[in-house]
């Protein structure tokens, strides 16, 4: 396996970043995860604006424009053979003296990519439905920020985990904010697609955005408020989306049958219409 870093292509256990970088220290970098399905980057252009904005929230130079970062996540995809899967990519603030203020401004950011070979396409969990549980939303106040700081969703996630289900749903003030690595949808009985309104309070998926853009095709009204655990817990329908697992039916909310136990046929059908999106590159 190939891994970028800072403008070599390595093999992995040559890829190695010194213990003084600021991504290890204070978690001080950003990240992003591009889909690739049929050897394309699915919804990329979106991923690599949203990795601009990311990094210019928290005053780190981008070090490449986005034909750069096309180009190199290209490349790395090419030398690892990789069909369908992902790609991560991440920036820290580099390397210095361990001090919180920023280091001198010619600090060079510490840039890393991997690919991760997964199905994300024909994924047997889409066909059965994932199972999910809410927990408390931990999380600081700039969740629009794609931060490797990530040990809220760390421990949000292995209380899934350790509840044998596949992804918690993170509540903040009765309603739910988002997955622990996930948009969170509903669909209510009146063909009403639900998520929640873009805010600091949470990450702008980029998958959202395809899905929501797709509802029209589906016969379905969109709604942009707030799901409170009860309202999602009883809901017709329900789903997550992500780079990783596009649009993800769910079966159960906190051992509550959502719909029939099966994934719902509204769901189904924007998990088509995603596929055909992403196959269409
Ligand atoms: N919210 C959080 C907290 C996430 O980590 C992710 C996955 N990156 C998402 C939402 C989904 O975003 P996207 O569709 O851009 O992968």
């Amino acid at each position: 396996r190939i891994v970028y870093l800072n403008g070599e292509f390595l093999p992995f256990a040559e890829a190695k970043v010194p213990v003084m970088d600021r991504g290890f220290l204070f978690a001080d970098g950003i990240y992003e995860v591009s889909a690739v399905l049929d050897g394309h980057l699915v919804d990329n252009a979106a991923h690599l604006a949203r990795l601009d904005r990311s990094l210019g929230e928290i005053g780190i130079r981008n070090p490449h424009d986005a034909a750069e970062w096309e180009r190199l996540q290209l490349d790395l995809v090419r030398r690892n053979g990789l069909t369908e899967g992902l790609v991560y990519m991440q920036v820290t603030r580099g390397v210095f003296e361990r001090d919180f203020g920023f280091p001198p401004a010619d600090t060079s950011p510490t840039v890393m990519m991997f690919t991760q070979a997964k199905t994300v396409a024909a994924n047997p969990l889409a066909e059965k439905g994932a199972r999910i549980i809410t927990v408390e939303d931990l999380r600081w106040k700039r969740r629009d920020i794609k931060s490797v700081a990530l040990l809220a969703q760390v421990l949000a996630k292995q209380q899934a985990v350790e509840a044998g289900v596949s992804e918690a749903w993170m509540v903040e003030d009765g309603a739910v904010t988002e997955g622990s690595s996930s948009t969170a949808f509903v669909i209510t009985a009146d063909r009403t697609l639900v998520t929640r309104p873009l805010s600091t309070a949470l990450l702008p998926g980029i998958t959202r955005a395809s899905v929501l853009r797709l509802a029209a095709e589906a016969d379905l009204r969109i709604e942009e408020r707030l799901i409170t655990v009860a309202e999602a817990q009883a809901a017709a329908e329900a789903f997550y989306t992500s780079a990783s697992s596009f649009v993800m039916p769910v079966i159960e909310i906190d051992g509550n049958r959502i719909g029939d136990g099966r994934p719902g046929p509204l769901t189904r059908r924007l998990r088509e219409l995603y596929l055909e999106l992403a196959r269409a590159g």
